[in-house]
């Protein structure tokens, strides 16, 4: 579906989601409001909002679909902190598939929610630059001059920059991993072979962020397989597998980048 398609899609009248993959009332119908999830859930651990676990989330799904709630600042940013980790799924004795409705959901607030210019700002650069691991690699300069220089431990010691910061940079900054040589390219074969006897061909996925930011863990997921009798293939030029863009509502751009990954691998 092109950008001016999607945009035109509109919300019925008197109806809080558009008709393009609305979240499933079913679906909401299934939570029990046990909790059992909130123990595994992330953001409820770290924030202790009832609206910022998978339950409150649910709970205001239903809500916006009943015309109770609305669309906005209030209960979208409880959207935006589910980190779409799934846990809750696993824990739920019910079998509440969270998967699905915040995946309906996302799309919904991307088409009906008109964010700050400055949050529009932000993810567009994120959604510019994070699937691209080749635009990634070119911010690693400054970042490891960064790091070299010690800049980071002082910026991270002082609490002026932590006051006037913008949070959601401050909240990358906390995240950002020591960089390793290996981060500024590929360093795997594309054809790692069995450690003894070959039992398996095993194809692996890079990961845009992960190949440049922790290396290390394809490494020893290599380790590991070819170390169990399998051999590893990891082809050449394998884009993004449009996670990204797809668990943050950006359907347009995971349309056109998943069959792209389908076929590099
Ligand atoms: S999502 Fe599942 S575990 Fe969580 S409150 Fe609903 S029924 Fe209980
Ligand atoms: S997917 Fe979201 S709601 Fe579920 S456990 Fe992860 S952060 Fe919590």
């Amino acid at each position: 579906m092109a950008a001016s398609e999607l945009n035109s899609i509109s919300v019925p009248q008197g109806q809080p989601f558009d008709t393009q993959h609305p979240p499933d009332k079913k679906l909401m119908d299934t939570c029990v409001h046990c909790g059992f999830c909130l123990s595994t859930c992330p953001s409820y651990r770290v924030i202790g909002k009832e609206t910022d676990s998978p339950r409150g989330r649910i709970y205001m799904m239903h809500d916006i679909s009943v015309g109770k709630a609305a669309l906005s600042e209030t209960t979208v940013q409880h959207f935006d902190s589910c980190l779409g980790c799934l846990a809750c799924v696993t824990t739920c004795p019910s079998g509440v598939e969270y998967d699905k409705l915040i995946a309906a959901m996302r799309p919904q607030i991307e088409r009906h929610y008109p964010r700050s210019p400055y949050e529009q700002m932000l993810r567009k650069l994120i959604f510019s630059i994070f699937p691209y691991p080749q635009r990634l690699r070119m911010l690693l300069r400054p970042l490891w001059v960064y790091q070299k220089l010690g800049m980071q431990g002082w910026v991270r010691r002082s609490p002026l920059f932590k006051q006037l910061m913008p949070k959601t940079l401050a909240a990358m900054e906390s995240v950002l991993p020591p960089l390793s040589a290996e981060a500024f390219q590929d360093r795997l074969p594309e054809i790692v072979p069995a450690q003894g006897e070959k039992r398996y061909r095993v194809g692996m996925i890079l990961g845009c962020v992960q190949r440049i930011f922790l290396p290390e863990v394809n490494d020893a997921t290599v380790r590991v397989l070819t170390a169990n009798g399998c051999e590893v293939a990891i082809p050449k030029g394998q884009g993004c597998c449009a996670a990204l863009s797809h668990h943050q509502g950006q359907e347009e751009q995971a349309k056109i980048m998943a069959p792209r990954y389908d076929r590099s691998i």
